[in-house]
Order: C-alpha cells, then structure tokens, then sequence
C-alpha cells in the first residue's frame, strides 16, 4: 500500500477496497423463507471513505 506516500490513510472500515463485503447469516428464523435459509446483505460501498478507500 504505497499510496500512504500521499498523505492519505488506507480506510480502516473496508482496509483500502472501497466496498464493504455483504455477509450472510443463517438464522432459524429464515428458514423456509429464503432457499437455504441465509439472509445476505450485498456488497456497499464503504461510507468512511465513500468508495475511494483512503481516508485524508
Ligand atoms: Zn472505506
């Protein structure tokens, strides 16, 4: 990560990607609601760095 040469700190929130990873949880309470009983939140962008993936 040399890009910390320009004054900017890789985001602590998403670790410089910019996105924040979606997660998916199984829980009783989904199933038969959803195929195999996960709930998944999508991929987002990272709203600390707001996508970019560096913080000033
Ligand atoms: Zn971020």
């Amino acid at each position: 990560m040399a890009d910390e040469a320009k004054g900017k700190k890789v985001c602590p929130t998403c670790n410089g990607k910019g996105v924040i990873d979606g997660v998916c949880e199984t829980s009783s309470e989904w199933q038969g609601k959803t195929p195999d009983g996960q709930v998944c939140t999508p991929d987002q962008k990272c709203p600390t760095c707001k996508g970019t993936g560096y913080i000033d």
